[in-house]
């Protein structure tokens, strides 16, 4: 039993869940999250792109082009958190969770984990990517340069911050300050996130196994477990297919998200 006691009821308005994703992969992943998990839970979630799509803002009304560059740069990768930031502050919800366009989300495993923590307080919830906490380089004033330890959540997870420290984060992290932080220590995202909150907030990681990402063994998850998960993915892993395993009447090419038919 993962559950924890419920210290305050949570509705789907009080969360918000953004969806990074670019152009090229609307068709490709968006449209299987739109038959999906996002059909059921269009009030939660937020999708943050690189392009206009008339299809997609037809079939979901919460679209957001960030106008951000459609590369897989640090730069552009950070442009679209630092967007997917200042709407949840402008959102006025309880909770951030960040998901990339191949996680399947279970909302009601969310709801229920982001019930068993207070939202005005600090929280920073997800599963590091690495097994010690990572070395980095950050630049202090002019040609100062000063290392620099923390844990930081794994993007292709999934993480959430309370509102609570959402807002601590803001003088890092809104406008266009996420970018210049994340131009500190030359890291992805995800990374800036972790460097925000621990490093600069000294508020540590929370660490949940229920977020998972392709870049572990999927089929280790144990089937009887996988409706507790949070988060899921699916993609490759060491040149293979990585996906959980759960039997299902749709061919790989149809649902390439789940592995066994
Ligand atoms: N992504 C993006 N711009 C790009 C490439 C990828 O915004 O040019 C997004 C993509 O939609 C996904 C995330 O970044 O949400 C991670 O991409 P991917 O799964 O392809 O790479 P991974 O890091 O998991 O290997
Ligand atoms: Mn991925």
């Amino acid at each position: 039993g993962h559950l924890r006691p419920q210290v305050e009821p949570l509705a789907p308005r009080d969360v918000f869940i953004a969806v990074k994703t670019t152009k090229k992969f609307h068709r490709a992943r968006l449209d299987l999250l739109l038959e999906t998990w996002i059909s059921r839970h269009k009030e939660m979630t937020f999708i943050f792109t690189d392009g206009e799509d008339e299809a997609l803002a037809r079939r979901m009304g919460s679209v957001v082009n960030t106008n951000c560059s459609a590369a897989h740069s640090r730069q552009a990768l950070s442009c679209k958190m630092a967007v997917e930031y200042d709407h949840f502050i402008e959102s006025g919800r309880k909770w951030f969770c960040h998901v990339d366009d191949d996680n399947y989300v279970n909302a009601r495993a969310l709801l229920r984990l982001l019930a068993s923590y207070p939202h005005t307080q600090d929280v920073y919830l997800g599963k590091p990517s690495l097994d010690r906490p990572i070395q980095a380089t950050e630049r202090v004033g002019e040609n100062k340069l000063r290392p620099v330890h923390f844990w930081f959540a794994t993007g292709g997870a999934g993480f959430c911050i309370s509102r609570g420290l959402a807002l601590k984060m803001s003088p890092w992290a809104s406008g266009g300050h996420f970018m210049s932080t994340a131009e500190r220590i030359r890291l992805p995202d995800d990374c800036t996130v972790g460097y925000i909150v621990e490093a600069l907030l000294g508020v540590p990681l929370t660490r949940s196994g229920l977020f998972h990402s392709h870049l572990e063994n999927l089929q280790q998850v144990p089937p009887s477990e996988l409706h507790q998960q949070v988060t899921l993915s699916y993609g490759m892993f060491e040149n293979k297919r990585n996906a959980v395993h759960i039997k299902g009447p749709f061919s790989v090419e149809a649902d390439p998200s789940r592995w066994g038919n």
